[in-house]
């Protein structure tokens, strides 16, 4: 018996001891930041750490003793605090975690690791595209351009340069409307290639100097998603999204600090090179260090909703089609639910994108609206599909949860009604299910419950079948 307390004892004290090991590699893979000058360890060389985990540079620690032996503390006696008070104890007790910087790889090291994108790795574009499949409905079209253009910004970025051919920087437009899974696209994309993503809004973006974020902001949330990892974030993805808020405002006589500046301000990072980012923050200031990133490898996907874009393009449309024997009908496209699909640069001007940044977005598609067979294949197809998500619930009650096709059909038709894409079913579902899963385990000799069109138009409650043949077959199919 002791043998075996003994044993059980030694095991834990391994994992304890591992568990620390663990903990000193992390920190030891972070930098010291100084407390006064707020610039890290790899800038400014050794620090003095003196207690409570604070550290001063060499020259920080210059200046004081320099301040100390000129005037003595003169401002302290102005402000009748007696300089003994200073208790390091009550300064904050460490630099907070996501202010710290990743040390950067030595050249030893940067040759033994493995690298982060070895041309061979990178999934082909079909392979790519297959794994979206798994997980968003229709859009082929999006899937196609976008699994190729990552594709290829993967590649040069594995290849860096070739010979003298350098391959031009990928970003991507996506135009689209909302909730038609721009954001989802862009989410799965990264989770798939394991790299760092950051998503923003496009709305509280300024000019710099004024209030909101500056555009590097963008940089420091995908330096943060790296867990403040310089080469990793390198390689990341950032998404702005409402990328159309940002278009030039139309007849202001006001400095235009949020459309026209914004884009402007990015043009830098689209194209790449090196900005000076704050850690841990969104905005410069005395107190946050700050970092270089340089965003030649990072890949930017803009979208958007551009509301109206369609009656630019509509217009345009109708011109062309005006004039001569081919005239159209004027309102040929009125009709057309897939009226972005036909977009241009030129419209996406009239718009109000200056075309400097347009042409740093060199790959542009558009994402169709969803339709009602869309909607009712979101409901059920995809990998985690709303659907399998309340069927797993419930199966855990060992209930088997259906729903019938025409119930799908009135769900997906009243999604279509709030005009807000898929991202209306959720909420509609919801609504439905709160007394499903209230009511049901209530009563154990439930075995099944279908949810019937009726029942989604309030005319009705769903079919339930209590436990017997039925139960036996669900158990059956649940262990398969
Ligand atoms: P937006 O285009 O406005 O960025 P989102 O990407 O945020 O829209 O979509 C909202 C939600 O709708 C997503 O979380 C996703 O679950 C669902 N969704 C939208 N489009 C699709 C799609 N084509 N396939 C599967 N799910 C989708």
């Amino acid at each position: 018996m002791s043998d075996d307390y003994k044993e059980k004892d030694n095991i834990l004290e391994d994992i304890d001891k591992e568990k620390s090991e663990k903990e000193n590699k992390e920190k030891d893979s972070y930098e010291e930041v100084c407390y006064i000058c707020r610039r890290p360890e790899s800038k400014v060389g050794k620090m003095l750490r003196i207690p409570n985990n604070i550290c001063i540079c060499s020259d920080c620690m210059q200046k004081t003793f320099d301040t100390i032996n000129s005037n003595g503390m003169p401002y302290m006696d102005l402000m009748g605090l007696n300089p003994n008070m200073m208790n390091l104890n009550n300064i904050q007790k460490d630099v907070p975690k996501n202010q710290k910087l990743k040390k950067k790889k030595t050249e030893e090291e940067r040759a033994e690791a493995p690298k982060t994108f070895d041309i061979k790795n990178i999934p082909s574009p079909h392979v790519i595209k297959g794994k979206l499949d798994d997980f968003v409905v229709g859009q082929e079209q999006a899937k196609k351009i976008l699994s190729v253009a990552v594709y290829n910004h993967y590649k040069r970025v594995a290849t860096d340069t070739m010979d003298d051919i350098e391959i031009e920087k990928s970003n991507v437009l996506m135009i689209g409307p909302t909730g038609s899974g721009k954001t989802f696209l862009v989410k799965t994309l990264a989770k798939l290639l394991d790299v760092p993503l950051a998503i923003t809004d496009a709305t509280s973006l300024t000019e710099a100097g004024y209030i909101g974020d500056d555009v590097e902001s963008v940089v420091s949330k995908l330096l943060a998603a790296a867990d403040n990892d310089v080469e990793k974030a390198e390689n990341g993805i950032i998404f702005i999204d409402e990328i159309d808020k940002i278009a030039k405002k139309k007849n202001t006589n006001n400095r235009d600090v949020s459309g026209e500046s914004v884009q402007q301000g990015l043009l830098k990072l689209l194209e790449g090179s090196e900005v000076e980012v704050p850690v841990g923050a969104t905005s410069k200031n005395a107190m946050v260090p700050l970092t270089t990133v340089n965003t030649k490898n990072i890949l930017f996907i803009c979208g958007g909703a551009f509301p109206d874009l369609d009656t630019i393009i509509k217009s345009r449309l109708n011109k062309q089609s005006s004039i001569g024997f081919s005239a159209d009908l004027k309102d040929k496209y009125d009709s057309d639910p897939n009226l972005l699909l036909k977009v241009t640069v030129e419209d996406l001007r009239e718009f109000g994108m200056i075309p400097e940044f347009l042409g740093r977005l060199p790959i542009m598609f558009s994402l169709e609206g969803l339709t009602r067979d869309m909607l009712i294949k979101i409901l059920k197809e995809p990998r985690n599909a709303i659907l399998k998500q309340y069927q797993k619930l419930l199966a855990l009650d060992e209930v088997c949860l259906e729903f019938d096709d025409a119930a799908l059909e009135a769900i997906a038709e009243k999604a279509m009604e709030k005009k807000t894409g898929a991202r209306a079913l959720r909420a509609i579902i919801e609504d439905f299910m709160l007394d499903i899963m209230y009511e049901i385990p209530k009563d154990i000799n439930i075995g099944k419950v279908t949810i019937t069109r009726d029942y989604i138009e309030k005319k009705g409650v769903p079919q339930i079948e209590m436990r017997g043949s039925h139960y036996s077959n669900f158990l059956l199919e649940g262990n398969n």
